[in-house]
């Protein structure tokens, strides 16, 4: 009995017949057409996604993972044996596959998995073969995802979505991530069922770009917010106030945000935070500071104005590039400024 998916059925009737999966299916005897998928990029995110996605799928589907980082590649097959293929590169992916997720550090990397996976123009050579779907979930500049996105389009091999995620490698474990997408309307449905398959909620912000967007204008936030709290309790507990006391009247008055009320930058605040233990895990540093950059140079192309955006990148430089900050959740802020501990 094959294993029921409300989700799965968006490839249903989109398998490509490689030598290799039309043997496999005549092997197994399965009268029901099988679905593979591809998954590129298996790090903090990427790995336990992919987890998620294959727990999901239905027994006799093939999930292709790919990642540069071979031990990364070799551990996710000894942990999920069933169904589960490593292709050697890219392209291997794009051939096999006919919905494909990526999850990869930065724009370079996504351009280069891309231009792999799209040159030469052939995927579709064999007749049978349906476009492809690519779903790219990393953090880039969405200029970057638009000349990837027309790669796609106009060489009419398939369709390109970027849905950046929210939630962190906690939200990637527990399948509980949040994606804004862009994609053409006709798109939404298929791809919300996809990524259903790793996180909660799925954001339909508008067409290819929209994702990004939004990520970055509310990473942008959060990185601001940050600095400010960090500012804000600093002061406040250098004028002599009670770090809980003032934190309290904080969350329920108008400067209530996520690093004041969840990610609160001093230890003691808030039982569990990265602050309490260290400023270790949580929303890495050097993570945040990439957003905020990806940001300013979007802003920048788009001739927005911003203010804020550079003295706070700057500040984020600094933190980074010292000893006692650099790798820690990005709430470290706090300690950068000599911050009470
Ligand atoms: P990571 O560095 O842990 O993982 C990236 C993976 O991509 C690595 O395994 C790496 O080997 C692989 N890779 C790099 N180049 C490759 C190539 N050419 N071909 C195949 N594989 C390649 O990064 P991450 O933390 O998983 O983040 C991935 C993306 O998700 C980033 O864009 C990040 O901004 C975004 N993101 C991360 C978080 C987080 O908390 N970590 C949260 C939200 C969004």
């Amino acid at each position: 009995m094959r294993a029921v998916s409300a989700v799965a059925s968006p490839l249903r009737r989109l398998t490509p017949l490689t030598t290799r999966q039309t043997s496999r299916r005549c092997f197994s005897g399965s009268q029901s057409v099988q679905a593979v998928w591809g998954f590129i990029g298996l790090g903090r995110m990427g790995y336990p996604m992919a987890k998620n996605l294959r727990a999901k799928l239905p027994i006799d589907d093939t999930l292709i993972v790919q990642d540069v980082n071979l031990e990364a590649t070799k551990k996710f097959l000894q942990e999920n044996p069933d169904g589960v293929r490593i292709a050697d590169n890219a392209r291997e992916v794009a051939e096999k596959a006919e919905a494909i997720i990526t999850v990869l550090p930065e724009p370079h990397h996504v351009r280069g998995v891309y231009k792999s996976m799209l040159q030469p123009p052939t995927l579709l050579k064999n007749g049978t073969a349906k476009e492809r779907l690519f779903i790219d979930c990393s953090t880039i500049d969405p200029t970057t995802s638009r000349e990837v996105a027309n790669a796609a389009h106009s060489s009419g091999q398939g369709k390109f979505v970027d849905a950046p995620m929210s939630g962190g490698v906690v939200g990637a474990r527990a399948g509980t991530l949040t994606f804004m997408i862009g994609a053409a309307p006709e798109l939404v449905d298929r791809v919300t069922g996809i990524l259903q398959m790793m996180g909660r909620r799925v954001l339909h912000l508008g067409e290819q770009g929209a994702g990004l967007h939004g990520k970055l204008a509310n990473n942008y936030l959060l990185a601001l917010n940050n600095i400010a709290t960090a500012e804000a309790m600093n002061m406040g507990i250098k004028w002599g106030l009670d770090p809980k006391a003032l934190a309290n009247m904080i969350n329920i008055s108008t400067g209530k945000c996520w690093p004041s009320e969840i990610n609160n930058p001093v230890p003691g605040v808030v039982e569990g935070s990265p602050a309490c233990r260290g400023y270790e895990g949580g929303f890495g540093v050097a993570l945040a500071n990439k957003d905020l950059g990806l940001a300013l140079k979007a802003a920048k192309e788009a001739n927005v104005k911003l203010r804020l955006g550079e003295p706070a990148k700057q500040l984020y430089d600094d933190v980074e590039a010292d000893t006692q900050c650099k790798g820690r959740d990005f709430s470290v802020v706090y300690r950068y400024l000599g911050g009470k501990e």
